[in-house]
């Protein structure tokens, strides 16, 4: 018996990936597996959703999508998160889509397909509104000029135009129809001169769940492909027919009996009312718990909810079992499906004063992953 695991149901995966397509039917399905599929194991799960019909997978990084490569994927694999200096010839090399929001990048991208001989697939991006990464409206027309005459010249095929959301997780945002207006400008200027994406994309999962006129040629669910709703405000993940994959939980170390009065961990920020039954649970923030869920997260031990006694620590927290019987090898379950009466990731995050994408995303490396129905 581990100290703790996180169990991941690659079926759950699947059977997500199936549920998004039958929400974006006319769509390509792109699943996001970037920060190690948000902590899922980023092959188990780029391979779990590949069999489910994920014809695209999407990273951050390009170390991100080598790894995959590495692993043995061959499908169509996109990564946007670029800095001067790529490494855009491996990326291109590896058949990587590659994307750029800026004049800068495109010089380089054309530069590495000059180097390798081949003509590198670009997916440029507009910023139609998020203010974060995307090209201004001010300057879309000059790099897709840029873009199309690297096209002229074979070194770049403009495989994708697309954009991402700021607020399609508060479905109704009047920032949601603005961006979609936005967009459609910068698909029609990009045709305009000439260019033919295959794709263009702009819907993240709460837009896939709630926005079909997002959907355009591709969707790009993330957080949804690991059965967790995007906001409360889109649903739950039952009522949108997901299923959360993962199971966080730990081997009690300890289990022992404390007088009245006893103060619990770092602070002894709680007190123990009475005599009581401690248990002590080797998990904490050096696993990726978050600390502000002290005296807040919910865990199921020995049959019952019980929340977290006094502070998170580094390797460890404690719960006050009240008068119940466990002992030293029980097991704690912090967050799964629910449906065992366990709590969820999203009820972590409410704890914590989160969202549950950081929950399952910051579980580190020292909780071991353990797959459940990998095979079909
Ligand atoms: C993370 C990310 C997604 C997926 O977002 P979810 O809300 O997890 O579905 C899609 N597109 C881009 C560009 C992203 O960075």
């Amino acid at each position: 018996m581990a100290r703790a695991r996180a169990e991941v149901d690659l079926g759950a995966v699947r059977d997500n990936v199936r549920r998004l397509r039958e929400f974006a039917p006319r769509a390509e399905l792109m699943a996001v597996v970037k920060a190690d599929a948000y902590g899922h194991g980023a092959v188990r799960c780029a391979r779990a959703a590949r069999q489910a019909g994920a014809t695209w997978l999407g990273t951050a990084t390009p170390q991100e999508a080598f790894a995959l490569r590495d692993a043995g994927d061959r499908g169509r694999l996109m990564c946007w998160l670029w800095t001067p200096g790529g490494p855009w010839q491996e990326a291109v090399r590896r058949d990587i889509d590659v994307s750029a929001s800026a004049t800068w990048a495109l010089t380089e991208i054309v530069a590495a397909a000059r180097a390798t001989g081949r003509t590198a697939r670009v997916h440029l991006k507009a910023d139609t509104g998020l203010g974060r990464g995307g090209c201004q409206p001010a300057d879309w027309a000059e790099l897709v000029a840029a873009a199309r005459a690297a096209e002229a010249e074979g070194a770049v095929k403009v495989t994708g135009v697309w954009s991402h959301f700021a607020c399609a997780d508060e479905p109704g945002h009047p920032a949601n129809a603005a961006q979609l207006a936005a967009f459609r400008e910068a698909v029609a200027v990009a045709e305009r001169a000439g260019l033919d994406p295959e794709v263009r994309h702009h819907a993240n999962s709460p837009a896939t769940l709630t926005l079909p006129e997002s959907h355009f040629d591709l969707v790009r669910p993330g957080v949804s492909v690991y059965g967790i709703s995007p906001s409360p405000e889109v649903g739950t993940a039952a009522g949108l027919g997901l299923r959360p994959a993962m199971t966080l939980s730990a081997s009690l170390a300890l289990v022992k009996r404390v007088p009245a009065g006893h103060g619990v961990s770092y602070g002894h920020t709680y007190t123990t009312a009475g005599e009581t039954t401690l248990g002590l649970v080797p998990l904490g923030y050096g696993d990726g718990l978050p600390r502000h869920a002290s005296g807040a997260g919910p865990v199921r031990v020995a049959g019952k909810r019980r929340t977290i006694a006094g502070r998170v620590a580094m390797d460890q927290f404690v719960v006050d079992l009240g008068g119940d019987e466990a002992e030293a090898g029980d097991r704690a379950v912090l967050f799964g499906p629910g449906d065992e009466g366990e709590p969820t990731a999203e009820d972590w995050a409410r704890a914590a004063g989160t969202i549950a994408y950081e929950i399952v995303t910051r579980i580190g490396s020292r909780v071991p992953r353990v797959y459940a129905n990998e095979d079909v």
